[in-house]
């Protein structure tokens, strides 16, 4: 089976920089496709409340018979919850649907600047983590003015900053300021939910390491130290996903997919989304 890399986060959690995403998976299909990508050899499951699918997560979990500590689990909690009493209630929730008592990952799904309770959110996240409820805690979708009133409070510096990234979004200003306060970048919608995977460069790329156009990006991604998160519900997806460890990208070829940055947002905008 592959051994997934880990990066090591700013509390020294080892975090799999490859984990599987169950955005869009109905609740009733959620379990048997985290079953088979368990099998296939993830470990990590970024799910979140609002996808309506942790109990699938939860059933596919305790059916898998690998041990906890085995696992990296991560949800979020939603725009709706944001403020300290329903961040609290919001993370008792997840657990009881995942069928767990910790995550290893809790993040604020979007900052909401209208809703102004993302500080508060944090602190509550704080608190989760000083009680040892949660191993690492951190943040999705927070451009650097989000991070900078976050990080002024003083308090726990966010482990993880997910956002969305491939070739056609790059986001280069927020990986720089995660990098710059010791926040790992993950990427969501890595594949940009296959609207790159017919692009020449990709093609050429992929043609050129008799590799996938999707093994390419991933292998794009990986080799810039970022955690991502495909999801497939197809199993032959899921082994393909994970089948990157075995070759590099030039510095060329890196280059060339850079180049695709074309503003090529699929998700909405963190600056004005509010739910
Ligand atoms: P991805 O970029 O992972 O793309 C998923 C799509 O690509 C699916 O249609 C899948 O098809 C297809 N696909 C997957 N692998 C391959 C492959 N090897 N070849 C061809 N097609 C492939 O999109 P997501 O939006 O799902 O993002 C990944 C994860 O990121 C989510 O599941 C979620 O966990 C997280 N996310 C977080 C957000 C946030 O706000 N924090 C927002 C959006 C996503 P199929 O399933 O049919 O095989």
């Amino acid at each position: 089976m592959t051994s997934i890399p880990t990066i090591t986060l700013n509390n020294g959690v080892a975090m799999p920089q490859i984990g599987f995403g169950v955005f869009q998976v109905p609740n009733d299909e959620t379990e048997q496709a985290v079953t088979a990508a368990l099998a296939a050899g993830y470990r990590s499951i970024d799910t979140a409340a609002v996808y309506g699918n942790e109990e699938g997560v939860g059933r596919a979990i305790a059916a898998s018979g690998l041990a906890r500590e085995e696992l990296f689990i991560t949800s979020k909690v939603w725009i709706a919850d944001l403020g300290r009493e329903a961040t609290l209630a919001a993370y008792a929730d997840s657990l009881a649907k995942l069928g767990l008592d910790y995550l290893d990952l809790y993040l604020i799904h979007w900052p909401a600047p209208a809703t102004d309770a993302y500080l508060e959110s944090w602190q509550a996240l704080e608190e989760l983590a000083a009680a040892g409820r949660v191993r690492a805690i951190g943040v999705s979708n927070f451009l650097p003015e989000h991070l900078e009133r976050l990080i002024a409070l003083g308090g726990t510096v966010p482990a993880v900053n997910q956002v969305e990234t491939h070739p056609a979004l790059q986001q280069r200003d927020i990986a720089t300021f995660n990098a710059a306060n010791g926040i790992a970048t993950e990427a969501w919608s890595p594949l940009a939910q296959g609207a790159v995977l017919t692009d020449p460069a990709v093609l050429a790329i992929a043609a050129a390491h008799g590799r996938t156009p999707a093994q390419a990006i991933l292998r794009w991604h990986l080799q810039q130290g970022r955690v991502i998160i495909p999801k497939s519900v197809t199993p032959s997806r899921m082994a393909e996903n994970l089948d990157v460890l075995d070759f590099e990208l030039s510095a060329d070829e890196l280059a060339a997919l850079d180049a695709l940055e074309r503003d090529g947002r699929t998700g909405p905008n963190p600056a004005d989304f509010n739910g």
